[in-house]
C-alpha cells in the first residue's frame, strides 16, 4: 500500500468541508451521482468513436445502501481512472477545485451549490474509499481512501468491474443518510431525470398468471430504477401530445389544477436552454404560485428558487427550465449581472410574449375566456418588463362589466367619444366591486358610458402604470369617484330644480344626518331625474392614497375614510317630497333613509346601522 498526503496549498480544507452550508449536506448525492453520470456518459462516447472495443453493456448506475456497515457506495460503469488518473483527479483537480470553491464562496449564498464536486462526500463521511477500474487496456483496479485529512492511502485491489465505486463510511452526524426513505427521496429530488439509469434497489412487481379460477398473482422484484432518462423537455415538441405535456405538469405537480398551456423552449445558440413553461391557473392566487420552476443543468436538479434567474413576474410560471449555461457556483448577486442570465431572460420573455399574441390571434374567444388567469400574467410582465410592456399591446385586454372584450390598443377609440373630459383626457371608468356598485354601473349605462371591471390583484398597479404612461392618455376614475360626477356635470351642465334657499335647505337637512361624522361632505348636485336622489362618491386622490398605504402594509388607521353624500336636486323625491314635507322630524327621517339607501346600495351600510335600518324598514311595512 501507497501512502500520501495531498499537496495543501491552502488551510486544511476539511473541517470547512464538514461545516459547508449544514443544511444542504444533501447536495453530496447528487454531485457524486452527477459524476457517476459523465464517466457514463464520457464512455459512451468512447464507444461511438470507436475507441472502446465490444459491448459497454449495462451501464445503469447503482446507488447501495449497506445500514449495518454504515455505508452508501455510488456504483457506475463508466470509464473509470487509471492510478495516474486518480493522483490528478482527486488529489489535485478536484480538490483544489473544492478548496477554491470553499474560499471564494464561503460566506455567500451559492445557487444550488454546484462546484464543491467530489469533496463534497467530506460533508457526511468519515472516510471515503474510491474503488476504480480504468476502461483503458492493461488497467489495473485500484482504491484510494481517505480519512477527511490530507493524507491518503492508495492500493492494488480486486474489482474485475470497470467503472467506479464511491463508498462512503457515513459519519454518525449524518446516519440520516443511511435510511432508505431519506436516499430514495433525495434520488427522486435531485436526479429524477438524470440521462444515465439510476437504480436503487429492487423493488416488488405483481403480475396475473392464468385466468379465472387458476390465476395466480405472482410477484418478483426488479431493479428499482428511479429515474427517467428522456424527460419531456428534452424531447422533441412534434412528437409530443397535448396528453404528454398535461401528464407531466402532474408528475411536478401532483395537487395543482391542469395548466391553461405551455411553452416548449428548445435553443442551442447563443446558449443552451430547453424547457417547458406552464401557465397555471392563476387567479388571485398570485403569491401560492410563486417559485414553483425547477432549474436543472444538464438535466441534474439544481434548485427550485429560481430569483435572479427569472424575471419576477416570469417565476409565476410553472415547469422547467434546463441549461448549463446558467452560471452555477456563483453568488446570486452575481448572477443578475451575468450575460448568459440575461440573454436567457430576454429569450424566455419573447416566448412568452410569441405565446400570448399567437394565442389570441388564432382563437380570440379561447383567450377572452383565460384572460382572468392570463391577465395577471400580462399586466405582471406590462407593469415589471419594459421589453414585454410592448409587445403586450398587441393582446392586453379590457374586460367591461358586461363581459365584452376590448383590445387595450382599440378601448380609445371606443369611448372618446362620451368619455373625454375637459383636459381631453379619456377617462377610463371602472368598478373593482361588481355587486356593490350596481346602481352606479346602471346610472352610467344610462349615459352611454361603458364601465370597466377591474377587480384583480394587479389591477391597481396596472392601471397607474397605463396612466403613468402619457402616450397612451389614458385616466383611469373609479365608478364612486367624484371625478366621474365631474366629469357628469361639466358634460350635461344641467340646471338645478331648486333655488338658491331650497338648496341651502336641503344641504343642512342632510348636513345634519350625515355631516357630522369626520370625514364625510354633503354636496348638492344637480343630477338627471331618474339619477338616484342620494349617492356616495370618493374623492379620487385620498382613496388612491388609502389604497397605496394598505398596499404597502401601513396602518389603515392614519387616514380617515372620507367620502361625499351627494344629493341630486334634481329627483323628485328631493326637490318635491323632501322639500314639501313640513314636520321637521319627517324630513329628517325621510333624508335619514335616502342616506342609509345610498349607503346600503353600495355596501357600506354595515352592523348596527344595517340592522337599525331594517327594523325600521320593516316598521313601515
Ligand atoms: P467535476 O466533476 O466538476 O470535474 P469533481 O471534483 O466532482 O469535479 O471531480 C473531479 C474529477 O474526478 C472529475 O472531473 C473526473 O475526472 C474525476 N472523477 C470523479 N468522479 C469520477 C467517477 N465516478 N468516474 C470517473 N472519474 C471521476
Amino acid at each position: 500500500m501507497q501512502k500520501g498526503t495531498i499537496s495543501v496549498q491552502t488551510e486544511n480544507i476539511f473541517p470547512i468541508i464538514k461545516k459547508f452550508l449544514y443544511s444542504d449536506h444533501e447536495i453530496f448525492l447528487r454531485e457524486l451521482v452527477s459524476n457517476g453520470v459523465d464517466a457514463t456518459t464520457k464512455l459512451r462516447a468512447l464507444a461511438q468513436r470507436g475507441e472502446v472495443k465490444g459491448e459497454i453493456g449495462d451501464t445503469t448506475i447503482e446507488v447501495i445502501l449497506d445500514a449495518e456497515a454504515k455505508t452508501l457506495t455510488i456504483r457506475d460503469r463508466g470509464i473509470g481512472m487509471t492510478e495516474e488518473e486518480v493522483l490528478k483527479y482527486l488529489n489535485q483537480i478536484a480538490f483544489s477545485s473544492a478548496a477554491d470553491f470553499l474560499d471564494k464562496y464561503q460566506d455567500s449564498a451559492i445557487i444550488g451549490h454546484f462546484g464543491l464536486g467530489f469533496y463534497s462526500a467530506f460533508m457526511v463521511a468519515d472516510k471515503v474509499d474510491v474503488r476504480t477500474l480504468s476502461w483503458q487496456k492493461g488497467a489495473k483496479a485500484i482504491q484510494w481512501s481517505c480519512e477527511g485529512s490530507p493524507d491518503y492511502t492508495l492500493e492494488k485491489i480486486d474489482k474485475a468491474e470497470r467503472g467506479t465505486d464511491i463508498v462512503l463510511h457515513i459519519n454518525e452526524e449524518n446516519k440520516e443518510f443511511l435510511e432508505k426513505y431519506r436516499v430514495e427521496s433525495l434520488l427522486e429530488k435531485y436526479c429524477k431525470f438524470l440521462p444515465v439509469e439510476i437504480q436503487f434497489g429492487t423493488r416488488t412487481e405483481y403480475e396475473t398468471i392464468g385466468e379465472g379460477e387458476d390465476a395466480k398473482e405472482e410477484s418478483k422484484e426488479v431493479p428499482n430504477i428511479i429515474n427517467d432518462t428522456h424527460p419531456l423537455w428534452k424531447k422533441s415538441p412534434t412528437e409530443l401530445k397535448d396528453e404528454d405535456y398535461i401528464k407531466f405538469y402532474r408528475q411536478l405537480y401532483p395537487m395543482s389544477a391542469e395548466p391553461m398551456f405551455w411553452i416548449h423552449l428548445n435553443i442551442d445558440y447563443p446558449f443552451n436552454l430547453t424547457g417547458i413553461l406552464y401557465f397555471p391557473k392563476l387567479g388571485n392566487a398570485v403569491e401560492t404560485n410563486r417559485n414553483k420552476i425547477h432549474l436543472y443543468s444538464n438535466q441534474v436538479y439544481v434548485t427550485d428558487d429560481v430569483r435572479n434567474i427569472v424575471p419576477e413576474w416570469l417565476q409565476l410560471l410553472h415547469g422547467v427550465i434546463d441549461s448549463p449555461d446558467i452560471p452555477l457556483n456563483v453568488s446570486r448577486s452575481y448572477l443578475q449581472s451575468d450575460a448568459n442570465v440575461k440573454k436567457i431572460n430576454t429569450y424566455i420573455t419573447k416566448k412568452v410574449g410569441d405565446k400570448l399574441q399567437d394565442l389570441f390571434k388564432t382563437d380570440r374567444p379561447s383567450f377572452e375566456k383565460k384572460w382572468k388567469d392570463l391577465g395577471v400574467f400580462v399586466k405582471y410582465g406590462v407593469v415589471s418588463d419594459e421589453d414585454f410592456q410592448k409587445r403586450a399591446m398587441g393582446f392586453s385586454l379590457l374586460e367591461n362589466t358586461k363581459g365584452e372584450y376590448t383590445l387595450l390598443a382599440d378601448y380609445k377609440d371606443k369611448i372618446k367619444d362620451k368619455q373625454t373630459d375637459k383636459h381631453g383626457k379619456v377617462v377610463c371608468i371602472y368598478t373593482n366591486d361588481r355587486d356593490s356598485n350596481d346602481a352606479l354601473i346602471k346610472a352610467a349605462y344610462n349615459r352611454g358610458y361603458d364601465v370597466l371591471l377591474l377587480d384583480s390583484v394587479l389591477d391597481n398597479h396596472w392601471m397607474q402604470h397605463l396612466e403613468y404612461r402619457s402616450e397612451l392618455g389614458f385616466l383611469f376614475v373609479r365608478i364612486d369617484s367624484d371625478s366621474l360626477d365631474n366629469l357628469i356635470q361639466t358634460d350635461e351642465k344641467r340646471e338645478s330644480a331648486l333655488s338658491e334657499d331650497e338648496q341651502t335647505t336641503v344641504k343642512g337637512i342632510f348636513e345634519k344626518i350625515a355631516g357630522a361624522t369626520p370625514g364625510v361632505q354633503v354636496e348638492l348636485h344637480p343630477g338627471a331625474p331618474d339619477d338616484l336622489p342620494v349617492h356616495i362618491t370618493r374623492p379620487e386622490f385620498m382613496r388612491r392614497m388609502k389604497e397605496m398605504q394598505s398596499m404597502q402594509g401601513m396602518g389603515m388607521g392614519e387616514l380617515p375614510d372620507t367620502y361625499n353624500v351627494v344629493v341630486n336636486s334634481n329627483n323628485p323625491i328631493v326637490a318635491t317630497k323632501l322639500l314639501a314635507e313640513k314636520d321637521e322630524s319627517a324630513r329628517e327621517n325621510l333624508a335619514k333613509y335616502l342616506y342609509n339607501l345610498a349607503l346600503l346600495h353600495q355596501g357600506m351600510l354595515k352592523g348596527e346601522a344595517l340592522t337599525g335600518f331594517v327594523e325600521q324598514s320593516l316598521a313601515k311595512v
